[in-house]
């Protein structure tokens, strides 16, 4: 009996000192995404490196305040969220730090990087413009510029100019049109809605498949969660509207990222870049660009997602992120001068 005893004291011992060498590697995440498939790639991701992940889900302006709050105290790693003009705010701030890794620059396109491989996309969502199937021919809408044509006077929904979204829209077109015409389309998308901004980007969409209006701005990915929704309500709205990818004889669609990096202050750095390395891995970003039907950055990593094979492929621009953010200032201003609330 106390030999027994014993040998389950020693068991639970070897086991505990097991669970505390396990508990020093640690990955202190502090994301806006929660989506279920993220989950899964956490618990893979423990399962390949023995680093337990430790997940602060928050906002993204509550978890930009909280590390600016936390300061260089910070338990933060690896700070995830969405729009590079969002990395390129955090990064301005000083968040975070270069990494040196051959296998993220070997993995992950340029135009997917931020400065100095400060910050990193790891899926890619496209800004598309949504029609009423029954009221509008789709050849009148493959391109952005045609949201501001005269002749969709009170026909269009968007959400409000100074979302980032929108933005960093705004900042595409800019670059690629230059000034004028980019202040100019914003004035025409303005004179062209059918009602004040409000909502989302899903409310854009309803708003089309209701009649309130015929043409939209959303991520595609909006339509993507509609299209796999089994609410009849929802089937209706994928049957009532469809959905273009503008630009294709031009520079392409617009893109923005679900993306993040390590925090210079970071306590757990190695663990941090062990992290974002596998999240370039192609199983890693089925996960990641799956979780919020986008699709993944790494060319080898197929999205193998059924509402994206519907959708089809698309000639993306090739605009790098980071000049998103660039323009984003001017972007805004913009916005503002159009009167796009
Ligand atoms: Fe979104």
């Amino acid at each position: 009996m106390i030999f027994r005893t014993l040998v389950v004291s020693l068991a639970s011992g070897l086991f505990l000192s097991g669970a505390v060498t396990a508990q020093q590697q640690v990955l202190n995440l502090y994301s806006s995404r929660h989506y279920q498939s993220d989950e899964i790639l956490y618990a893979n991701f423990t399962k390949a490196t023995g680093i337990k992940v430790n997940r602060i889900d928050g906002k993204e302006d509550e978890l930009i305040q909280r590390i600016r709050r936390e300061g260089s105290a910070s338990p933060a790693d690896v700070f995830i969220t969405v729009d590079a003009a969002n990395l390129q705010a955090a990064d301005d701030a000083g968040f975070f730090v270069s990494i040196n890794s051959t296998l993220i620059r070997d993995r992950i396109p340029i135009q997917f990087r931020g400065t100095d491989d400060r910050w990193f996309g790891f899926s890619y969502r496209a800004r598309t413009i949504f029609y009423n199937v029954d009221k509008v021919n789709p050849a009148d809408v493959q391109n952005y510029a045609d949201l501001a044509d005269p002749k969709f006077m009170g026909r269009v929904c968007v959400r409000s100019g100074g979302h980032v979204y929108n933005r960093s829209l705004m900042a595409s077109i800019i670059y690629n049109h230059g000034n004028d015409k980019a202040l100019s389309w914003a004035r025409g998308v303005v004179s062209n809605l059918a009602r004040a901004p409000k909502g989302g980007d899903t409310d854009q969409i309803r708003a089309v498949a209701a009649g309130e209006c015929d043409l939209a701005l959303s991520n595609h990915y909006y339509f993507a969660r509609l299209m796999a929704s089994d609410k009849p309500a929802d089937q209706e709205v994928v049957r009532r509207v469809g959905i273009v990818f503008p630009d294709q004889n031009g520079k392409g669609t617009h893109v923005n990222i679900s993306g993040g990096g390590m925090l210079k202050t970071a306590p757990n750095k190695v663990a941090a870049q062990k992290f974002l390395e596998y999240l370039t891995s192609d199983e890693a970003q089925f996960y990641f660009a799956n979780g919020n039907n986008e699709w993944p950055v790494v060319r080898s990593a197929k999205p193998n997602n059924p509402y994206l094979e519907k959708l089809g492929g698309f000639k993306v621009d090739g605009l790098r992120a980071g000049a998103l953010a660039q323009y984003s200032p001017k972007a805004q201003q913009f916005i503002d001068q159009a009167g796009w609330r």
